[in-house]
């Protein structure tokens, strides 16, 4: 979507108020510094709205122009829920008071919006997508990639899309673990779901998700330790992307107390046969150990730039991953022959990237 698509929505009920930052006042010649202390100000300027979506309440701000016309300043509120979104500007024609700004079609010039009481583009919202799940019940893949989505909309779609299969959530910035256990309790034969970059999910949204689950894409967002048990809780996991996982949360020696990444090795992730680690700079020996017992069927392992697996680490891989044909170790500082056995060096393919 580019720029000039986004739209807007009422940041308190989600309605949607069509405004389209096409119709923006943007910088330009003669009103950029104009432009720029409205926006510091938390105002945006429109030159047109759908006034469909307001309620105009005139404020009866009456000052003289010239020529008998009156500065009109008209309150604009969200049809739907009354709050206020900003303000419109004209000239009226006639005194104020006597004409409402509807009846004598007054001729606005300009329109401003509080920044804070809108939303980019709800398009994706509740209602919505429950349009999309009555419309279309046998649904089975849907991508909602970088979608301004809420819980209430996974809500509907877990209530109305019960035959959902792949789901791309990845860089939604407004789902929660909550809707996101809607999503997994209401649609049980979910099988791919990618919550990558998705700031507001920590994993344990999954809990108790249905064994059919098999990928799950979950790189770069804020898992939580215990969003690693709910991930791997279904039992049927074949492939888990966890790369460059925020290690803040996995330091402190939680790693030791069993509740960290070695989770991965409970058993509940016995089938797994990808696993990317990549980036995750708390990824320890005790983790490693732990998840190549657990997982015995791994093909396929990345630990690039992993630098806190020691001997141990690569020793326990050597003698335990019997299943592995690729070992991403790009960039691990402390790989060494010492602990990856022989047959391990010459069986596996190595990758190195650049
Ligand atoms: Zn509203």
């Amino acid at each position: 979507m580019s720029q000039a698509d986004v739209s807007y929505s009422c940041g308190s009920c989600g309605y949607p108020l069509h405004l389209t930052s096409s119709n923006r006042i943007a910088s330009g010649f003669g009103i950029s510094s104009e432009y720029s202390k409205s926006v510091k100000k938390g105002l945006i300027s429109f030159l047109s709205v759908d006034l469909s979506r307001f309620t105009q309440v005139d404020e009866v701000h009456c000052f003289p122009v010239s020529w008998g016309r009156y500065r009109l300043k008209t309150k604009l509120l969200c049809r739907k829920c009354g709050v206020h979104i900003g303000y419109g500007y004209g000239d009226a024609p006639a005194l104020c008071g006597f004409d409402s700004p509807e009846s004598s079609g007054a001729a606005y010039k300009k329109f401003t919006v509080k920044i804070r009481a809108v939303q980019p583009s709800e398009e994706i919202s509740g209602y919505g997508i429950s349009l999309v799940g009555d419309g279309c019940p046998s649904l089975s893949t849907l991508s909602l990639y970088r979608c301004n989505i809420t819980d209430t909309g996974l809500e509907a779609l877990a209530n109305a899309c019960l035959a959902l299969r792949c789901m791309n959530l990845a860089y939604c910035p407004h789902i929660s673990d909550s809707g996101l256990s809607a999503l997994s309790q209401g649609c049980c034969e979910l099988q791919t779901i990618k919550i990558s970059n998705c700031k507001g999910v920590t994993g344990v949204g999954l809990r108790g998700c249905s064994s059919t689950l098999v990928y799950v894409d979950a790189d770069f967002f804020n898992l939580e330790p215990e969003g690693i048990m709910s991930i791997v809780s279904g039992g049927g996991l074949k492939f888990l992307n966890f790369a460059g996982l925020s290690c803040s949360k996995f330091r402190n020696g939680l790693e030791t107390n069993g509740k960290g990444l070695e989770t991965i090795g409970n058993g509940f992730a016995a089938g797994l046969k990808t696993l990317s680690l990549r980036m995750c700079r708390s990824v320890t020996d005790a983790s490693v150990v732990a998840i190549t017992k657990g997982c015995p069927q791994l093909q396929e392992w990345n630990l690039a730039m992993c630098h806190e697996i020691r001997v141990a680490g690569w020793f326990s891989i050597g003698s335990d991953c019997h299943n592995l044909e690729k070992l991403h170790v790009n960039r691990c500082r402390n790989l060494c022959n010492q602990g990856l056995q022989r047959r391990l060096q010459t069986a596996l393919h190595f990758v190195h990237e650049p």
